[in-house]
């Protein structure tokens, strides 16, 4: 099986006195009832979609952002416009809601043990963590016998031998803080990896071997607090200049490579007694082997076609995870293509509303810059088969 499990590095905003063990989660008790108060910590898109979804349900969100504008706030009850770091108003936070769950990982471990000590966090704070450092994450995987690229952590400039068994082609990678391709670099022989690792900040890192892959596929996972697993369909997905461009569902695997990757997706959630939502993002090799690239606690680009094609979307079936509701059936009514709407792409927004079968989804975010998401479409067909 790939991947190698090494010692992993830490990142370095973590303060090693953090006491984030604290959680006061996972309640398995009666659900939180409408009305109830749902605090958000990120106000992204994915934060606003959760939002609405919440709304529709009957909840409030209190959105938690340092960024006055976030496009979550467009759209929320209640908003707290703070650095994650502000540890006052990370208590005020928690006691100003009734369950707290994130759309973004990088939340600093302080914070999370403030909040964690007046509100229950779903996903739980070791899922977070799990997925907030990329060493963490692989040796989490490769510990449950669950196969990734190989790797190897790069934690100093002393340090650089181990990585000598991975081969290259590789990818050095930031352990935290990185997304959408950004604190990744190629590295062709071991000649270059000191470079590339000043080039990347000279922070802890993973090295990871190039996956020669056949196609890149997701599966979104919900899991309740009674433990009830339910995953939408695996999906393709095409990358951009490291962005995601189109998810198609469903992915055309076949059927027994589909069982294996909702298989790993289950098993994963479960190992993170994860009570929320989960994408797992996989490459599927030449070979027909299904590899975890990464993970993410919550809401992902990747499931924004279950918003038109699914009767429960991802973002009605996270909140209901995270109140403690049962989750809904994730069987989708529609085939869907969804495409990312990226930079000035969001400026064809009329084009879209005259097309039929597109859904066009905005995210109101003020400026358009390149590489920036904006919004989305998702172009729904009749479904051309039925999974077993
Ligand atoms: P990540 O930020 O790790 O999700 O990487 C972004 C994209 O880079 C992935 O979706 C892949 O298209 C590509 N990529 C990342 N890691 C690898 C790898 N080990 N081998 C080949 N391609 C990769």
């Amino acid at each position: 099986m790939p991947g190698a499990p090494s010692k992993p590095p830490t990142c370095r905003k973590r303060r090693r006195d953090a006491n984030v063990t604290t959680e006061t989660t996972q309640n398995t008790g009666s659900p939180l009832p409408p009305g109830s108060t749902i605090g958000i910590l990120g106000g992204g898109q994915l934060g606003q979609m959760a939002a609405l979804s919440a709304a529709a349900l009957g909840y409030r969100c209190h959105v938690y952002s340092p960024d006055a504008n976030a496009p979550a706030k467009e759209i929320a009850a209640a908003q707290t416009t703070a650095p994650y770091e502000d540890e006052e108003a990370a208590r005020a936070f928690a006691d100003a809601v009734d369950v707290v769950t994130f759309e973004f990982e990088n939340v600093p471990d302080e914070t999370l043990a403030i909040i964690a000590k007046g509100a229950p966090v779903r996903p739980g704070v070791h899922a977070l963590h799990v997925s907030q450092n990329r060493a963490l994450e692989k040796a989490f995987l490769n510990d449950n016998g669950i196969g990734t690229a190989p790797w190897a952590a790069i934690v100093t400039a002393d340090n650089l031998e181990p990585a000598a068994t991975i081969g290259f082609p590789a990818i050095l990678k930031t352990a935290c803080f990185g997304y959408d391709g950004k604190g990744q670099v190629r590295v062709d022989a071991m000649d270059d990896l000191a470079a590339a690792w000043v080039e990347i900040g000279e922070v802890p890192a993973v090295l990871e071997g190039f996956i020669d892959f056949e196609r890149e596929i997701s599966v979104i996972v919900a899991r309740a607090a009674g433990g009830d697993t339910r995953s939408y369909v695996p999906v393709d997905n095409v990358h951009r200049e490291h962005i995601l461009f189109t998810t198609t569902a469903p992915s055309t695997i076949d059927n027994e490579t589909a069982e294996a990757a909702r298989a790993i997706s289950h098993r994963i959630a479960a190992e993170l007694d994860l009570v929320g939502l989960l994408a797992v993002e996989m490459f599927v090799t030449r070979g027909g082997d299904v590899l975890v690239n990464e993970i993410a606690p919550r809401p992902h680009n990747s499931g924004h076609w279950t918003m038109d094609a699914c009767a429960v979307s991802q973002f009605e079936q996270f909140i209901r995870a995270v109140v403690g509701l049962p989750l809904g059936d994730p069987a989708r009514h529609s085939d869907a293509v969804m495409t990312n709407l990226i930079g000035d792409e969001a400026n064809q927004w009329q084009t879209f509303l005259n097309e039929d079968g597109a859904c066009l989804h905005l995210y109101g975010k003020a400026e358009s810059r390149p590489g920036r998401k904006m919004g989305h479409v998702n172009r729904l067909s009749p479904m051309v088969r039925t999974e077993p």
